[in-house]
């Protein structure tokens, strides 16, 4: 094989992309994964972005599917030094009057917190959970872990396929406040808005989730970082700063792909993570389009809203102004939100595209879990709020300093030195931001709306479904495809599994 040639080339380094170039490199592939960025990783990406020795994650933070996808064990990536610290006090809502609900690692310690609220929602939660771990490799995993399908063949999944997540949870839990905190884990990390048609199937994946979120020790990008070295040792080459111009498509067959720099690579089978925008009208180009494939892909729907960031640094640990004294120590804050009823208007807002002045966010002092993130004594600050990608009036940069100030000045009235001289310093990312520094499309970050048709076997449209392509030879992986976007590696996974099946090998896949 020449230096050009490979049996596979992945683009994109994001999670997905290492994922599946380390599994068919340990099934005997030559593996090629071209990185845009100077660096690997993707949402994996942790940077000193405000002051130098801080550390701040600004893609993914919150990883709370680990334990369900098999990749953390089957690759050993503890062994790469990517090690997971998962907080005793996981998620707090808290409310402007101090009053708090809690969910800790201890499920035990859940229930009891649950049921100072509701004794009704605290027996729902553990029933959610139980039912949650005990299908988990039975139902769960299969589902996740390979191509789309409709159902899982398991009742509590399937009959909620046509729910809203508003619906799930206001059928089975009955305080405000527990189903505010829920739909705020729908919408943080899940990317999945309280009204999208069909996503309440994922009401006990969240419950049994939504007290397991993990912070990679050093930041999330040495989660990306170990699957790169992985990716070495697993017949692979990584190749950052190297940016794919277009997929080389010769009689329908993809053949390899080109960078921006002209240079030619060659490959019995590429894969794009990228999403589906990108893959289709940049790299395979109209004019490669199978006609009856263009207006599905024109009607795929991104999801309407993205993430309005802030990182700060703080002279000071965060004080906060709660009641019970564990909040103070919780891995995430939910602010804004006390009841179904905020969270619904605080999406109307961006459904309209309207710069939301019903404020939500959930926050995070992430040095406070893990001090290696901060200078001695000083501590890194995180928020996100999700806001329209696209406004209908005017541009996000034209706003987005004094909305983050706003968005301070109301943070301020939870944790009350989250203001002045203790801030040290500050850095904001609109969705303009985002769309500059990953190119994600419009600034969305999810790969594309996880509602109604575009949710189980036709994730992202009907005919891209098995991760396949009409062009011979190329393949999707990444979070367009089902079963989307999260930190679980899965979609990378699963078109591992479609390309080894393909090219009659097998992939060490423990599920
Ligand atoms: C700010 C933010 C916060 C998030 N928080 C969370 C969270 O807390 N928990 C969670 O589970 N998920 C979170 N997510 C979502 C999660 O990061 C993504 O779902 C996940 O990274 C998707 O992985 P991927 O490999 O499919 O894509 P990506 O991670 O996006 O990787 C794709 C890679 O392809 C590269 N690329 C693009 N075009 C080209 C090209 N032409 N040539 C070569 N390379 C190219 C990109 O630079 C990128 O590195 C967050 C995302 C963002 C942006």
């Amino acid at each position: 094989m020449s230096e050009d040639t490979f049996d596979v080339i992945v683009i994109g380094a994001g999670e997905n992309g290492l994922v599946l170039g380390n599994y068919l490199g340990k099934a005997g592939q030559k593996v090629l994964v071209c990185e845009r960025r100077l660096e690997s990783g993707g949402g994996l990406s942790t940077e000193e972005c405000t002051i130098l020795g801080c550390w701040h994650n600004t893609g993914s933070y919150y990883h709370d599917t680990v334990q369900v996808t098999p990749i953390y064990q089957d690759l050993d990536l503890v062994n790469a030094n990517a090690i997971y610290i998962h907080p005793p006090v996981q998620s707090s809502l808290l409310k402007r009057d101090g009053e708090s609900l809690t969910l800790f690692s201890d499920l035990e310690q859940t229930e009891a917190e649950i049921a100072r609220w509701s004794k009704e929602d605290a027996q729902a939660w553990r029933r959610h959970s139980e039912a949650f771990h005990s299908a988990l490799s039975s139902h769960y995993q299969p589902y996740l872990l390979n191509p789309a399908q409709n159902g899982m063949g398991h009742e509590d999944f399937d009959s909620r396929s046509d729910s809203t997540p508003l619906e799930a949870v206001q059928a089975e839990f009955k305080h405000p406040m527990t189903q505010a905190l829920l739909l705020s884990h729908f919408m943080v990390p899940r990317g999945i808005l309280s009204n999208y048609e069909g996503a309440g199937r994922f009401l006990q994946l969240v419950v049994g989730t939504s007290a397991s979120n993990r912070i990679v020790e050093g930041g999330s990008h040495e989660l990306a970082q170990a699957l790169w070295t992985e990716q070495l040792r697993n017949n692979g080459w990584v190749w950052d700063s190297t940016p794919i111009k277009r997929i080389l498509i010769e009689e329908g067959k993809a053949v390899g792909v080109e960078t921006s720099t002209g240079r030619e690579l060659h490959a019995k089978v590429v894969v794009s993570t990228v999403d589906l925008q990108t893959t289709f009208q940049t790299l395979v180009g109209p004019e490669h389009i199978p006609q009856e494939l263009a207006p599905q892909l024109q009607a795929f729907q991104l999801e309407e809203f993205s993430l309005f960031v802030i990182h700060a640094v703080m002279d000071e640990v965060p004080t906060v102004n709660a009641k019970d004294d564990h909040v103070s120590r919780a891995l995430r804050w939910t602010l804004g939100f006390e009841s179904a009823e905020d969270v619904q208007e605080h999406i109307a807002q961006i459904q309209a595209g309207k710069v939301p002045n019903r404020l939500g966010a959930v926050v995070s002092c992430p040095s406070l879990h893990d001090p290696s993130q901060a200078l001695p004594g000083k501590h890194t600050f995180l928020l996100w709020q999700l806001v329209p990608s696209r406004l209908k009036s005017g541009d996000w940069s034209d706003v987005a300093d004094s909305y983050a100030q706003q968005i301070l000045d109301w943070v301020s009235e939870y944790l009350p030195n989250m203001k002045g001289k203790n801030v040290l310093r500050q850095v904001v990312m609109s969705p303009q931001d985002l769309v500059t520094k990953w190119q994600y499309p419009q600034g969305t970050v999810f790969g594309g709306k996880s509602a109604g048709a575009q949710l189980g076997a036709d994730r992202p449209i009907p005919e891209l479904a098995n991760y396949r392509t009409p062009i011979k030879n190329l393949y999707l992986g990444g979070a367009s495809m089902h079963p989307g976007a999260g930190i679980e590696g899965a979609s990378g996974y699963v078109a591992a599994k479609v390309i080894a099946d393909d090219l009659g090998i097998s992939i060490p896949a423990s599920v």
